[in-house]
């Protein structure tokens, strides 16, 4: 059924210009994230738990790889999605911008490593309600940042001086010079 579903939002995908896959689990989404990487040298980070959890930083890492954490000059970038709604898109939010940023515009190929946990089925105001309330507390606790997500786990729209929700990037289609390809992976991965 999941795995259905998966099918489904890629074929969402393709449909907006992604290039995306299914992964039946973290091995191979890791090596197809790997084959991604073969012919680049520099490559961008997203700093996500997701990919973490797939062992894509520890692979790339112990093949030579220059893993660059959020540069816009790596040459290819790989990050995951803080929700995705089932009709493909994209919600990322940050606090300084520098991940969303280098997923926009520099380098030359974006890659996207998303379980099917961040896969929500209301529209996009359900995917950044998901951002806010199921990603941004344990960012918060993870980053020790004094806000009420991290204390009590649910969004208050917080004027703390230590929100981490300042930029917020619906993505309807890949941006025009940035090939993109999203991995949906029939794991839960990341938050
Ligand atoms: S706005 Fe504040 S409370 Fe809401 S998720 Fe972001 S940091 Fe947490």
């Amino acid at each position: 059924m999941d795995r259905e579903l998966l099918e489904r939002v890629a074929e969402a995908l393709r449909r907006r210009g992604y290039e995306a896959t299914v992964a039946e689990n973290s091995a191979s989404a890791r090596a197809e994230a790997l084959a991604e990487a073969e012919s680049f040298s520099t490559i961008g980070w997203g700093g996500s738990e997701s990919l973490k959890e797939c062992g894509v930083r520890a692979a790339l890492e112990s093949c030579g790889k220059a893993v660059l954490d959020h540069r816009t000059d790596a040459e290819i970038f790989f990050l995951s999605a803080n929700a995705m709604t089932e009709d493909g898109l994209i919600v990322n939010i940050d606090g300084t911008g520098n991940r969303v940023a280098a997923s926009i515009y520099g380098p030359k190929r974006v890659v996207y490593v998303v379980g099917r946990n961040k896969i929500v089925s209301g529209g996009v105001m359900e995917a950044i309600k998901r951002a806010k309330n199921f990603a941004s507390p344990p960012n918060c606790r993870r980053l020790n940042r004094a806000t009420p997500c991290a204390e009590k786990g649910l969004c208050a729209d917080c004027d703390s001086p230590d929100r981490i929700c300042k930029v917020t990037v619906i993505f309807e289609r890949p941006p025009t010079h940035t090939p993109t390809k999203v991995i949906l992976v029939d794991e839960s991965l990341g938050y």
